[in-house]
């Protein structure tokens, strides 16, 4: 202890003094104990004023040196200053570290203080909210608002649940915003681009209506004859035929739509296939063989150029989505027309080419051909047994294979499809 330390040299002092006093006389001793007092007194000062200019900077590279106890204060200040020089330079660090993460999130993040003005945003918010990070600090970010509604949101005070604002600049896009009071006064406005999973969900209530709607149509006819076959259980036998073949045509629709729903919803749940060498002139055979089974020879189906490569790929998948193209071909190819198969190498890539000489396709159509549902003649298709899931299907297939499809066509002239797969999947 500094204080029993300083104790023990005055004792010893007066103990030393006592003795000169007992030997020499009284005088010399209290001279002694005077000057050794008057030398501790002027290092004290000494010290003290140089603890004092220390303080006016203290910076732990200038911390005074000096003797017995002010060295050890001296010391104990050197360490409690370099410990607390390291505790800041982590803190900054890890602010750092914060501040970049803040600044990367792909949501909008603004700090607001308690009279709503910006402390700080991230770029994200910047881009949503149309802030500029160097102007609009200190500004009440109501006066900064474009949005009727986010404003009409900051006004009502409800911040319990999100608002969704949609944009059209600096891109069309639709935001979630939402407001999280902290820190008893400040706020956070957090905001979040959900356009895409807004997409998703309009394209899913699409999906589901086109289902209902492609199912409503059969689900009438069947229900109506049934319907009638009670009303007049006494109609004649061949009324009841035909009625029975017709109620027999939409079943058969319906379970096509099932059959290709239920392959859509596998394809898209993403189950990994087992991959295998797929002899694609063998397999070209195979759908001129069902190709004609399907025309009931009101139609010529050709093999064009033959090359021998082999691919890498699923057999029943490539069988799945080059049948429905050559199947597509047959049906909108008008009896008398020639589909034509071919399989070639095409600078880096081999490609399956199927060619009709049918209908055609406008140039309009042809970028939404993939899509589920989309048909160009909605009564074409369903007389020839169309679900209108067969290109989605094709495209899923496709995209698992890597490959591209093509589509060229003239209107009432015919139309080929060409889908070209990448050169790695290819074996000579
Ligand atoms: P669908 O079951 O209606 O045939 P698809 O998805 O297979 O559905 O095809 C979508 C649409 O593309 C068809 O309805 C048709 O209008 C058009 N189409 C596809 N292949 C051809 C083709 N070879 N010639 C002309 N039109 C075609």
């Amino acid at each position: 202890m500094l204080w029993l330390r300083s104790l023990i040299y005055y004792i010893f002092t007066a103990l030393i003094a006592m003795f000169i006093g007992a030997i020499a006389g009284k005088e010399w001793g209290l001279t002694f104990a005077l000057v050794v007092i008057s030398v501790a007194c002027l290092f004290h000062l000494v010290n003290l004023n140089r603890l004092h200019y220390w303080l006016k900077h203290p910076q732990v590279d200038n911390v005074p040196g000096s003797l017995m106890l002010w060295q050890e204060v001296f010391d104990q200040i050197y360490d409690e200053m370099r410990k607390q020089k390291k505790s800041k330079e982590r803190l900054a660090s890890t602010l750092d570290r914060f501040l970049s993460a803040a600044e990367a999130l792909p949501d909008g993040v603004v700090i607001l203080d308690d009279y709503d003005r910006i402390e700080w945003c991230n770029p994200a918010s910047c881009e949503h909210l149309g802030l500029n990070r160097k102007l609009d600090m200190g500004q009440p970010i109501t006066h900064l608002l474009r949005h009727p509604s986010l404003r009409e949101y900051l006004k009502q005070q409800d911040y319990s649940h999100p608002v969704i604002i949609r944009t059209t600049r600096p891109a069309e896009q639709t935001l979630s915003a939402q407001m999280v009071p902290f820190d008893s006064t400040r706020k956070l406005l957090l905001s979040r681009d959900i356009t895409q999973l807004e997409r998703v969900q309009t394209v899913h209530r699409d999906f589901v209506a086109n289902v209902s709607h492609e199912l409503r149509t059969p689900l009438t006819v069947v229900g109506g004859f049934i319907e009638t076959m009670i009303d007049m259980p006494t109609s004649d036998a061949k009324t009841r035929e035909t009625h029975l073949q017709l109620m027999y045509d939409q079943t058969q629709r319906m379970q096509r739509l099932v059959e290709d729903l239920l392959t859509l919803s596998k394809l898209e749940s993403g189950v990994q296939v087992r991959e295998e060498e797929v002899d694609i002139p063998q397999l070209l055979q195979l759908l001129r063989t069902e190709a004609n089974g399907l025309s009931q020879g009101r139609h010529t189906i050709e093999i064009g150029r033959l090359d021998r490569p082999r691919l890498i790929g699923n057999h029943d998948e490539l069988h799945s989505a080059l049948g429905n193209l050559v199947s597509n071909a047959i049906r909108y190819t008008p009896p008398g027309g020639t589909v034509t198969l071919g399989w070639e190498k095409r600078d880096d890539t081999v490609c399956f080419t199927c060619r009709d000489t049918g209908i055609g396709i406008a140039p309009e159509h042809i970028p939404r051909l993939t899509e589920r549902f989309y048909r160009v003649d909605r009564g074409r298709s369903r007389n020839t047994g169309g679900t209108g899931l067969g290109l989605a299907i094709v495209k899923h297939i496709l995209h698992r294979h890597q490959a591209q499809m093509c589509i060229t066509s003239e209107l009432g002239k015919g139309s080929e499809f060409a889908v070209k797969f990448p050169n790695a999947r290819m074996i000579e």
